[in-house]
């Protein structure tokens, strides 16, 4: 026997010991309140909303073992932007990642060069693996099987596949740029070989996360710690029938009535949407029985409490709530509130905490909570948040308001390419309020939404601001101020000067 064996270094000098395994699971489009937990007074006294009545027992369990965040933000609620920040710790104009990446839009894709956390992990000893949906990539004629072709003959296309050297460190690879067929999923695997499947996708990606984990094949380096990053498509649209979604989590919903699904105040169960409740719920539920699976995986391996678990998303559901169609990108709490829970046993206690976590604070705060706050680049614009979440004697002060942005496509060029963006909206969050600005194509101010969201939490109540005339000159004090230290396109172009006190010190 070898004495220390455990302990043993990686040729980069990280022990198995000192680092902890990190997973990052990220359904697409999971809205917070889609969580059983949140309707138990425990954390129900947390939020001024009602939970959806979801059975998720795994994830109830796991919020018990876990710091459960109530107010985490995806700042740009939509797929690319937010995976951007999330990958890199930098707001959409510096990851690159502006707008949702498809074929027509050149100018949104991930910056090759930035300092991603895969990256920081990889380079720390780490084998890092990424399953599932990327969406972070522009699609070019990159077919590995067709050389010269897209991956599919779709129009615009928005599917892609993403070569070794735009893989950020990730030395195992089973993913896919966007496709949205729940049960008929494809992948490409790190040697750019394609798998075409006939499964519900996160069933198929907890399989291969739980092979991964397991080691089956050497799919990683046992001596290494490892950083996986699982990026499930479903609860994502679309959840028109049974075709969409999780049968066994069908038959929770099936006799429900849609008042008895859409609980929230704002939730307008005339909408033709109002159908989709049933079949997203029903996801949600089948993605907390295979959370449940691959949670026993770990506790089976003995790797539970050397092991950090995160359990987000990239972005909310609207579900009917405002009337609206679109589930996502707006500031509305459905579209902007993300779930974040963490569990890391015996490091980071089991609490509630309305920390206003941001999407590129996410990247510093995990890489601190591994133990690799000191290889934070300097490219990060987020904060490592990683004191709070152990309770440290000293820890960082709070975030007062967290930034939300809305961006359009720009004019299109000669060829029918999107060139630029529009920005068409930014916006604050704070602990109390919650305020948007937007703006036409010239400038001019189309809309003022604003909140008070601890007398009104279904956001049923848009204020004026000449009648709170003074709140909306402090949300417009704190967006400038987010605006600044962002050096947001806002700022540069002094948008809306008129109400933003953009130079007030
Ligand atoms: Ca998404």
């Amino acid at each position: 026997m070898i004495p220390f064996a455990g302990l043993a270094l990686t040729a980069c000098g990280t022990s198995v010991a000192e680092h902890p395994n990190v997973i990052y699971i990220f359904p697409d489009q999971y809205r917070n309140a889609s969580l059983g937990f949140w309707s138990d007074p425990e954390f129900a006294q947390w939020v001024g909303w009602r939970g959806d009545p979801v059975s998720t027992p795994n994830l109830d369990r796991f919020a018990r073992e876990a710091t459960v965040l109530s107010g985490a933000v995806s700042n740009c609620p939509l797929s690319s932007p937010h995976r951007g920040m999330l990958l890199s710790g930098m707001y959409p104009e510096r990851s690159g990642v502006v707008l949702n990446c498809m074929s027509e839009r050149p100018e949104s894709s991930l910056r090759e060069d930035a300092e991603c956390i895969s990256d920081i992990f990889s380079a720390a000893g780490y084998d890092c693996a990424y399953i599932g949906k990327l969406h972070v990539d522009y699609p070019t004629k990159n077919n590995p099987q067709r050389p010269g072709t897209y991956v599919s003959d779709a129009v615009p296309e928005w599917d892609a596949y993403t070569p070794p050297e735009r893989r950020h460190g990730f030395n195992y690879w089973y993913s896919y740029g966007t496709y949205d067929v729940h049960k008929h999923p494809h992948y490409w695997d790190t040697e750019g070989r394609r798998h075409d499947v006939d499964e519900w996708s996160p069933q198929h990606e907890i399989s291969k996360a739980i092979e991964y984990i397991e080691n089956r094949s050497s799919q990683r380096d046992a001596r290494k710690p490892f950083f996986l990053m699982l990026g499930i498509n479903p609860p994502h649209s679309p959840y028109a029938s049974t075709e969409d979604c999780d049968l066994e989590g069908y038959e929770l919903y099936r006799d429900k009535s849609l008042t008895e699904l859409l609980v929230r105040d704002n939730a307008d169960t005339t909408m033709a949407k109002a159908a989709a409740a049933r079949y997203y719920f029903a996801n949600v539920s089948g993605i907390d029985r295979e959370f449940g699976r691959l949670m026993r995986t770990l506790e089976e391996a003995g790797l539970t409490d050397n092991t950090i678990v995160i359990f987000a998303s990239d972005h909310g559901e609207t579900m009917t709530s405002h009337s609206t169609a679109d589930p996502k990108n707006s500031i509305w709490s459905e579209s902007l509130n993300i779930p974040f829970l963490v569990r890391y046993p015996g490091r980071v206690p089991h609490r509630v905490d309305d920390l206003l976590l941001s999407t590129p604070d996410i990247m510093p705060t995990v890489l601190g909570l591994a133990g690799l706050g000191d290889r934070i680049p300097a490219s990060v614009e987020g904060r490592d948040f990683s004191a709070i979440l152990r309770q440290d004697a000293v820890q960082p002060e709070r975030p007062r308001a967290a930034l939300y942005l809305r961006n359009l496509d720009g004019e299109r060029d000669a060829a029918g390419l999107v060139r630029g963006f529009f920005p068409e909206a930014r916006g604050v969050k704070t602990p109390s309020h919650t305020m948007e600005l937007c703006i036409d194509r010239d400038g001019r101010l189309k809309r003022v939404l604003m909140y008070d969201d601890r007398q009104d939490p279904y956001q049923l109540h848009n204020l004026s601001p000449e009648e709170h005339a003074e709140l909306f000159a402090s949300l417009c004090g704190e967006l400038a101020v987010l605006l600044r230290e962002n050096n947001d396109i806002w700022y540069r172009n002094r948008v809306l000067e008129e109400w933003i006190p953009y130079d007030k010190e």
